[in-house]
């Protein structure tokens, strides 16, 4: 980014001391590594893909700080430490800029302070000339105040006169003698509401010299800056190879070290059409839970050609979406070259991974959460080949429940007859689970719960079958819904349930006000005359008489109900 900035002259020294930093940071890294000896290289034909690995052979990381001497056979590590490596020019540049930039640096090279003391003999006499003129300034006003003998004068500055020397304006009549008098210096700048300004020859001297040596020293570090600038941009497809050498260095060092610390394994990869994951987990829900103390409940996943498509049913709030995305997290890790968060895993290479998640709208392109929906799926099932990995969840609820229905039923189908690819189906509608019958290669499965003094505890593992409910209302209770809409929701579900489909819904309807069937108030309705009258009562501010008047009149209204 820095030699970016600096090619399209948008630079500034902080980019010269960031190609400073990483170059040297690269040669140190270089240096670090060249004491290790590469590591093994891989088993033969692994990442080839020839052969089927064994899921149970699948190797975990190297726990030993220091991999095995591999012989200095070729392995991923060399090209990148082979870039790394630097090259006399970059080396030479990297010397020049630590000579030449301060360790802190400004922004913007317009005002200079940036190059190091020492570095070029003209900049430092100019430094010198503009700081000795700075003292001297200091020194002309002790002269100036003894002159006078006026302790109140001061050398000062501003934008409009420059240098200028000022005093009270009771004490400027001194100064203020005419003009042609040569033993006066003072000659009169402005006078203000209690000061006088004035300037002297040798001042304005001084602060001529003083404006050239700044100007000539910000000149100087501005062409050096040009001419480091330059060396930087001609040297740049070497340092762009170091830097991509760092940054491959970082992800893999950055995968290597979360694999051991979170235990992630080598995944067997191959052309097979399998995805066999033995107690997979996600790995930032675990990082997640790890942080209040919960454990995360590893799960298996096995597709392969006799069962490549999952309908995964089961409550809500039960880790369904966990589950579909902890697969598709761990096809990506995989392939990317990283361990992955399993204890085995053994993966088909995937040629496309789509998933159908969450619910979002489009309204700026015109499109609704569902037309967002059917679009994705859409995608999905006019491309999916095979080779494809494929999550969807729950779709088709965006719309009428008989519409979603049968769209995710045909959905199914498609999947598994015309697609044929690896898939992982979650959904709430427990009537597609009869589709096992009838399609060969689908396999129902489950998010296990516990029913336990009329609550429900989520195992959050996955088990074979299908789930007969989803405890929707339960969770809904966890949220907060209003008690009185939680009972009328279990009241509507009853009804629901007890089969009598067609007249329940005109039932449902007839029955209002909705609430009417609930036994006891949500809330007290409304207050007595009595307690609306005690709200505007302030006791303290009664005399005996009116107190005993308000009693009378409480009493008097809360004459009807005592009767
Ligand atoms: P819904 O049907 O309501 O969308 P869901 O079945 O898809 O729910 P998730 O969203 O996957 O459920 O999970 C809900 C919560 O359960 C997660 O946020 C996580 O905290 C917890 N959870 C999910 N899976 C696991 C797991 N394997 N181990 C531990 N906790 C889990």
């Amino acid at each position: 980014r820095a030699l970016a900035r600096l090619s399209v002259g948008r630079g500034g020294p902080r980019d010269l001391g960031a190609i400073r930093d990483g170059l040297k940071q690269a040669e140190r890294l270089s240096a670090t590594l060249a004491i290790y000896p590469p590591p093994p290289a891989q088993r033969e034909g692994e990442l080839e893909g020839e052969g089927i690995l064994d899921a149970d052979k699948t190797a975990r990381p190297p726990r030993s700080p220091l991999p095995q001497a591999g012989g200095g056979r070729q392995n991923a590590l060399s090209p990148i430490l082979s870039a790394l490596r630097q090259q006399p020019a970059t080396q030479d540049l990297a010397d020049r800029l630590a000579a030449a930039l301060d360790e802190t640096l400004p922004a913007l090279e317009r005002d200079g302070g940036f190059i190091r003391t020492g570095f070029s003999p003209k900049l430092d006499d100019y430094r010198t000339m503009r700081d000795d003129s700075k003292r001297l300034i200091a020194f002309l006003q002790q002269k100036y105040q003894q002159q006078t003998a006026i302790d109140a004068l001061k050398i000062s500055y501003n934008n409009v006169l420059g240098y200028f020397i000022e005093v009270p304006a009771k004490k400027a009549d001194s100064l203020l003698v005419k003009k042609g008098d040569n033993d006066n210096p003072f000659i009169h700048r402005q006078t203000m509401a209690g000061a006088v300004r004035f300037t002297t020859p040798d001042l304005a001297q001084l602060e001529r010299d003083l404006s050239q040596a700044a100007e000539r020293a910000i000149a100087i570090e501005r062409e050096l800056f040009a001419q480091l600038s330059s060396e930087a941009i001609r040297l740049s497809e070497d340092i762009g190879r170091h830097a991509r050498a760092v940054a491959a260095l970082d992800v893999a060092s950055a995968l290597a070290l979360l694999a051991v610390e979170n235990d992630y394994v080598r995944p067997a990869l191959d052309d097979s059409a399998a995805f066999a994951i033995e107690r997979g987990r996600h790995p930032v829900v675990e990082q997640a839970l790890r942080k209040s103390a919960a454990a995360f409940v590893p799960n298996d996943c096995g597709l392969n050609p006799a069962t490549r498509l999952w309908l995964l049913t089961g409550p809500n709030m039960a880790g369904k979406s966990t589950f579909l995305r902890q697969n598709a997290l761990i096809a990506i890790l995989a392939q990317t070259g990283s361990f992955v968060p399993a204890g085995s895993a053994h993966i088909g290479i995937v040629d496309r991974l789509f998933s159908r998640v969450g619910a979002s709208d489009d309204l700026a392109s015109g499109r609704s959460t569902f037309m967002v929906e059917m679009v994705e799926t859409a995608g999905i099932l006019n491309q999916a080949t095979p080779k494809s990995l494929v999550i969807l969840d729950e779709i088709g609820r965006g719309t009428a429940t008989f519409d979603g229905l049968s769209i995710a039923w045909a959905c199914v189908e498609h999947l598994h007859e015309v697609n044929k690819c690896r898939a992982l189906f979650a959904t709430h509608y427990h009537e597609l689970t009869s589709l096992q019958v009838k399609l060969p290669h689908l396999s129902c499965h489950s998010m296990q719960v516990k029913e336990w003094k009329g609550d429900i505890v989520f195992l959050h593992s996955v088990g074979q079958g299908a789930a007969d409910r989803s405890y929707g209302i339960h969770v809904a209770k966890l949220a907060g819904l209003p008690p009185a809409v939680i009972a009328r929701a279990e009241q509507v579900l009853h009804t629901l349930e007890k089969g009598e489909q067609s007249g329940a819904i005109s039932k449902l309807a007839d029955d209002l006000p909705l609430f009417s069937a609930m036994k006891e108030p949500a809330q007290k309705p409304y207050a007595s005359a009595v307690e609306e009258q005690l709200k505007f009562v302030d006791p303290d501010a009664l005399t005996p008489r009116e107190a005993l008047e308000i009693l009378y009149e409480l009493k008097r209204k809360s004459e009807p109900v005592i009767k």
